[in-house]
């Protein structure tokens, strides 16, 4: 059996901010159905989940970055909690906090570049002393991206200079860029081979994944054609590299979100009665929200990031509740102190028909799912987007913008389609597709039709597991 570390910065259930943390706990599981044993190893942060378990040390090391002298363990999970192997690493200082990426302020930690490096070269000087073999390093997004450079061209880890690694990008938006007055928080490296680490003068962690990957793949396969084609600064880097580079969309672990056992739900799905446990789920939250659960509800859960659209929604609600559309709104979210503000002000104005609840609320998420009719995904680009394919799982419609991996999971209901499909970035199409979707909800026949049609859609993630196994046989096959 081929084994595999998964080198990431989010792992459900122990650390989780976004679609990357479910996709690192739930292919683990997938794949050893594919014969294919799957570790992952994750900084050690303080959230609840990892708070609450008991780890093993498996080793100590210090190494030297910049002026600081990094002291790492490395940590594994304790008792079958899951069932893929757990690693952390514990670096006091840089990870001992509970939000994962974002400070007190929204943003980012001023010390990304120290967190991300530390956190990078931690792993790999484990993976070179006393570490369990693993055939192939899986790493995730420009958190892990300097890895695929430092095992070719670093001295300090010479054991893995052959050692394979794929790239996943779960997010291309984000890409970890320094300057190069902050090399000094790198490992020694070969010099010839600079230009791997840099782009456009800076040193960048995406770039240089692409660069120095084995294989590089997107969350969907047209999110990696929109790479490609794109006005971007990366696209060019992309198009060169495009012979190692593909889509494979994710799935979603059909286990874990099941509406007939999701733990986190009170009312559950019974057999293939949709109405009751729809109508339970809905009037639940709204008698608890202060909602009436005779309108229909729209829900939307996301990070309040400008890639989410949640002005693009702000928007829409404002110009169709001047129209009196009759919905309810339902949002929950949060990140950006604007937008959380803005969507605040949307329910200031609108009270009786708006919610907005500004946190990061697993379970409430899950009841949202469960109670909505629809779901709002109003996304300026989406990699893949899990919350679509949750939302028909557990019965809500779809209502996206066209773009990214809503393209590959969501054609619209004209072409025979599962959801309400809009143009990117357009307020006034997302507008249109609220009354398109009130227009549905009119004629319960239909809607009630479309809703058991979505609610039958696979996307368990057997087929992408099989895509995943066919890329790490690929570049097995070309270290014989
Ligand atoms: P992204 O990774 O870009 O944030 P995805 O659609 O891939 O978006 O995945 C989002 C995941 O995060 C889903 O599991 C969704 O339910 C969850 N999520 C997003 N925001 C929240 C929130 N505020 N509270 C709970 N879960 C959330």
């Amino acid at each position: 059996m081929k084994k595999v570390l998964h080198i990431s910065t989010e792992c459900y259930p122990a650390a989780k901010a976004g679609g990357m943390g479910d996709v690192v706990g739930a292919l683990p599981i997938y794949l050893k159905d594919q014969d294919i044993k799957a570790s992952v190893i994750i900084p050690k942060y303080k959230t609840n989940w990892i708070r609450s378990q008991i780890f093993e040390t498996l080793q100590f090391g210090t190494f030297q970055m910049g002026d600081q002298t990094i002291k790492y363990g490395i940590q594994k999970l304790l008792k079958k909690k899951l069932p893929f192997h757990l690693y952390v690493v514990d670096i006091p200082g840089l990870f001992d906090r509970e939000s994962i990426y974002l400070a007190e302020d929204g943003h980012g930690y001023k010390d990304e570049a120290e967190r991300f490096i530390g956190f990078q070269r931690a792993v790999l000087s484990w993976l070179c002393h006393d570490s369990p073999t693993f055939d192939i390093l899986h790493c995730h997004d420009h958190m892990t991206g300097l890895i695929p450079f430092f095992v070719k061209h670093c001295a300090a880890y010479s054991p893995l200079k052959k050692k394979p690694v794929c790239f996943t990008i779960h997010n291309g938006q984000y890409r970890g860029v320094f300057p190069w007055s902050q090399r000094k928080l790198l490992p020694g490296f070969d010099e010839r081979f600079n230009g791997l680490l840099d782009w456009d003068g800076q040193i960048n962690s995406l770039a240089t994944a692409i660069k120095s990957a084995w294989r590089v793949n997107t969350v969907s396969p047209n999110y990696m054609q929109e790479l490609m084609n794109q006005p971007d600064t990366l696209r060019q880097l992309y198009q060169s590299e495009s012979k190692k580079c593909s889509g494979i969309i994710n799935g979603i672990d059909n286990d874990l979100w099941d509406p007939s056992t999701d733990s986190y739900l009170e009312t559950h799905l019974d057999g293939d009665n949709w109405k009751e446990f729809k109508s339970e789920s809905k009037s639940k939250l709204c008698r608890e929200f202060g909602l009436s659960s005779s309108k229909a509800l729209i829900g939307y859960i996301g990070r309040m990031a400008p890639q989410k659209g949640a002005d693009i929604l702000t928007s829409a609600t404002i110009d169709t509740k001047k129209q009196e559309l009759e919905y309810n709104l339902f949002v929950l979210g949060s990140g950006d102190k604007d937008i959380e503000h803005s969507m605040k002000v949307l329910e200031d104005q609108y009270g009786d028909e708006v919610r907005v609840i500004i946190a990061y609320d697993e379970k409430l998420a899950r009841r949202i799912y469960a109670a909505s009719d629809f779901l709002a995904m109003p996304s300026r680009f989406e990699p893949c987007g899990l919350n679509q394919m949750y939302a028909m799982r557990y019965g809500s419609i779809p209502i996206v913008s066209h773009v990214g991996g809503l393209v590959d999971t969501v054609p619209d209901i004209k072409d025979d389609g599962n959801g309400i499909v809009f143009d990117v970035d357009d307020p006034n199409g997302c507008a249109d597709a609220f009354y398109r979707a009130m227009n549905l909800y009119s004629d319960q026949k239909k809607f009630k039709k479309l809703r058991d049609k979505v609610t039958e859609e696979d996307f368990s993630w057997d087929k992408s597991a099989k895509k995943y196994k066919k890329l790490y046989k690929a570049v097995l096959k070309e270290t014989k």
